[in-house]
């Protein structure tokens, strides 16, 4: 069972203000989740959360993270920049980018971001750019299949990312002898994972090759950043982590592994984007059209371009109709957007009950990697985000868009638009 964070009686008060489609935003949910992270690593003085502003890229978002004590993760130059105006600076930011080009790490420097280079050939291209930073982080991978209890989580040795083994060795070595002071280590292995046991898997191979590379090399690291990939239940039978579970195992292998090195003070970064927003967010869209055809198909005021993970991965999002969420599941509808693509369909043969017009579907779990993926393929227009505050109250904290907007960038050719 999976039940929207807003009630029906507060979905018809915003929209009777805002139209839809739009994304809601759950202050409460996002701080108090918040807060059970720093819990769950407060064994760890210097554990700081690097928000991967990928997932929601809006500054209100951002501001209530640093408020939690949450930095940023940016990987463009658009999120620098974003991140620049929320007030994050110096350490408070990573820059976890791949393919970059020179601009984004001379603005990163300028806003003494902590950087994390994607590759070996990087540090060469950075320095040209930037000078020697006192503080450089580097991507690890593995290569071949990260396993844990013998089943595959994901395949490296296939992923465009980091630095191989030796390559990550060479390249502490190389950045200490340049004067680097203060170095970390990064590694990213698999995504939306729905186990307790990835992250301490993970930091047992990262903490291993920490040990390694000082023994090596000299090289003491300050960090280990374990990136993002603790997953959330888009299904209602999923079962979610739990993140208290998840940190007391990292401080067990910490306890074994680090400090019988004099490795004790070293702190652990995370780089989480789904676990922190995906739950706390939800597409509000309403059905503006029944087809009865082969299939009985919904359509909605909401498209792809609003969300676009259940046409690009096949992903599941839970829908509920507000208002009928304890109604008995008795009738079998896709559930489609406007596109003139046949996968824009946000659910196929799903249970729902009876689905009139006018009716207003709540598409869970749109928080992260939501709003943010969204497009304009057959001109459509992206949609508002809403923000339902701790208090009850709500705000507009991004307006949909315009005509206007999707014509701006034609002005160019001298064309004028209705
Ligand atoms: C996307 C991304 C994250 C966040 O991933 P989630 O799956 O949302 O937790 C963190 N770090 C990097 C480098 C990323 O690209």
């Amino acid at each position: 069972m999976k039940t929207p964070f807003v009630t029906k009686s507060k979905i018809d008060e915003i929209t009777s203000i805002y139209p839809t489609p739009f994304h809601l935003y759950d202050e409460k949910g996002i701080r108090d989740n918040a807060k059970e992270l720093h819990r769950a690593f407060e064994w760890n003085p210097s554990f700081k959360e690097y928000f991967a502003i990928k997932a929601t890229p809006n500054p209100v978002i951002l501001k209530i993270l640093k408020e939690e004590g949450c930095g940023v993760d940016c990987s463009s130059l658009t999120e620098l920049m974003m991140a620049e105006a929320v007030g994050f600076s110096g350490d408070e930011i990573m820059f976890s980018s791949n393919a970059t080009p020179e601009e984004e790490f001379i603005y990163a420097k300028k806003l003494n971001a902590i950087i994390n280079l994607d590759d070996y050939s990087h540090i060469d291209f950075l320095i040209k750019y930037t000078g020697v930073p006192e503080i450089i982080c580097l991507r690890y991978n593995p290569g071949g299949n990260f396993v844990i209890n013998n089943q595959i989580m994901d395949t490296p040795s296939e992923a465009k990312y980091g630095l191989t083994r030796e390559q990550l060795f060479n390249g502490y070595a190389k950045l200490k002898k340049m004067g680097v002071k203060r170095f970390g280590l990064h590694s990213f292995l698999a995504s939306n994972t729905l186990t307790d046991e990835y992250y301490p898997a993970l930091a047992k191979m990262l903490f291993e090759t920490a040990v390694q590379l000082q023994n090596d090399t000299g090289v003491k690291l300050d960090f280990i950043n374990l990136s993002g990939g603790i997953g959330i239940p888009y299904k209602p039978d999923d079962k979610p982590n739990n993140i208290a579970v998840i940190g007391r195992a990292i401080q067990k292998i910490f306890d074994e592994i680090l400090v019988p090195h004099g490795m004790g003070s070293l702190a652990i970064y995370t780089e989480l984007g789904r676990f922190m927003l995906g739950p706390y967010g939800c597409l509000v869209s309403k059905v503006l059209h029944k087809k009865d055809i082969y299939k009985q198909y919904i359509g909605l005021d909401a498209c792809a371009a609003n969300l676009m993970r259940p046409a690009m991965y096949k992903a599941y999002h839970h829908i509920s109709i507000s208002g009928k969420e304890d109604a008995v599941c008795d009738h079998t509808y896709d559930v489609t957007g406007s596109l003139c693509e046949n996968n824009d369909k946000f659910a196929i043969d799903r249970m729902l009950p009876e689905v009139n017009i006018g009716d207003i579907l709540i598409i869970h779990d749109t928080g992260a990697h939501g709003y943010s993926m969204g497009y304009n393929y057959n001109g459509k227009l992206r949609s508002a985000e809403i923000l339902l505050k701790a208090t009850g109250d709500f705000s507009l904290i991004r307006r949909a868009e315009t005509p206007a907007d999707y014509f701006s960038t034609l002005h160019v050719t001298g064309y004028t638009f209705p």
